[in-house]
């Protein structure tokens, strides 16, 4: 069953609307958003390949964190307290 979706491209400043017509995790077309009030309907090429960017086997699906022995997964949870945790001990060393 086909299904459309509403967002914004996010490669650029622009903020071009989108709309992605997906089947599921199957994306099917890309299109510029008519009813988007800054873009009207227009998008450069780079949306349309943002379908690659979201099927590439190497794209990070999961946070990881680099450890002494390589690129460990970890949840989201953990990724933002470690997150919140060294941003503050930076705010406090400076
Ligand atoms: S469609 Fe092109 S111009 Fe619009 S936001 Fe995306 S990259 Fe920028």
């Amino acid at each position: 069953m086909k299904h459309l979706h509403y967002h914004t491209c996010n490669l650029c400043e622009a903020m071009c609307g989108i709309e992605i017509e997906h089947c599921g995790d199957d994306i099917q077309a890309i299109r510029g958003d008519k009813a988007d009030p800054f873009s009207r309907g227009h998008i450069c090429p780079k949306a349309v390949a943002l379908q690659d960017l979201h099927n590439d086997p190497d794209r990070l699906r999961h946070p990881v964190k680099r450890t002494a022995d390589g690129w460990v997964p970890i949840s989201w949870d953990e990724a933002l307290e470690e997150t919140a945790q060294r941003l503050h001990a930076i705010q406090q060393e400076h």
